[in-house]
């Protein structure tokens, strides 16, 4: 079964005065996500910034960022509904109404750093019923045990449709540490027939992504999880970090899926 590579080209904190590489405009993110979609990636994860870096839910520039990659490849488009620190639940649920293909659902609310990552109940649940009605698959986000349990009740109350689709992240303040063992722990804790990927978050990021590619886990790259492609060493752009996952793949003999395999590994549901 062919692996499925996500870039994300830009997470919600980093600017660039951290990497001056990262790319924050609607045009450098699209041009990222084409490079990296050249090379082999088949879903690019994407966050939004406005003019000042700062991250933003808002509907056009997120419009503008999905027809600009659409123009230029016909990549896997997943919307972050986490945004970022200061943006409120009621503006990043609204992004799902854009329908890309995919888009994350973060089942919980976490004290992450000194903001809070707000997901209260009502809201993850209104998200997911409304992510379902528009044919928009999750990603569900999980940085503990505790989310992935709140996520099968979620699919239980049948607000998720199958497969379910995972993200352990790992190594993000407030959740849990990236540890090998950590990782382990997870990925025998998740229910059959799913498919997850390992977002590991710093300088794990590449030893944690090496171990879940060989437990048979999607592989995600991108300045969001590291900002450096060795230590001390910053990453001159996303190719770099996404140029090594697929070695990484490759070097484990596992083919990389074009989008129309994800599509079908990640059963997307189809969207008129
Ligand atoms: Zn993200």
């Amino acid at each position: 079964m062919p692996v499925i590579l996500t870039v994300a080209p830009t997470g919600p904190i980093a600017t660039k005065s951290d990497n001056p590489y990262l790319p924050t405009s609607p045009q450098e993110i699209a041009d990222a996500v084409e490079e990296a979609y050249r090379a082999g990636a088949s879903v690019a994860h994407i966050h939004l910034r406005d003019e000042q870096q700062r991250p933003t839910a808002d509907l056009a520039t997120a419009q503008l960022t999905m027809d600009l990659i659409k123009q230029r490849c016909p990549i896997l488009i997943q919307i972050s509904t986490g945004v970022g620190p200061m943006v409120p639940f009621e503006d990043r649920e609204k992004l799902v109404e854009l329908k890309p293909r995919m888009a994350t659902l973060n089942p919980c609310s976490m004290s992450s750093a000194d903001y809070e990552f707000r997901n209260p109940p009502a809201g993850v649940r209104r998200l997911a019923a409304r992510m379902r009605e528009l044919n928009v698959k999750p990603e569900l986000e999980i940085y503990d045990t505790g989310h992935l349990d709140v996520c099968l009740q979620l699919h239980k109350e049948g607000l998720l449709a199958d497969p379910l689709q995972f993200s352990i992240v790992m190594g993000a303040a407030g959740g849990m540490a990236a540890t090998p063992e950590n990782l382990l722990m997870m990925v025998s804790r998740l229910p059959p027939g799913v498919t997850w990927q390992v977002i590991a978050v710093g300088k794990s990021s590449l030893q944690l992504t090496a171990i879940a590619l060989a437990l048979g886990g999607n592989v995600r790259a991108g300045l969001e999880d590291t900002l450096h492609l060795r230590r001390g060493v910053l990453a001159e752009g996303n190719l770099p970090l996404v140029e090594r996952a697929i070695r990484l793949a490759r070097d484990l003999e596992l083919d990389l899926a074009t989008p129309e395999q994800a599509e079908s590994l990640l059963a997307l549901p189809p969207q008129l």
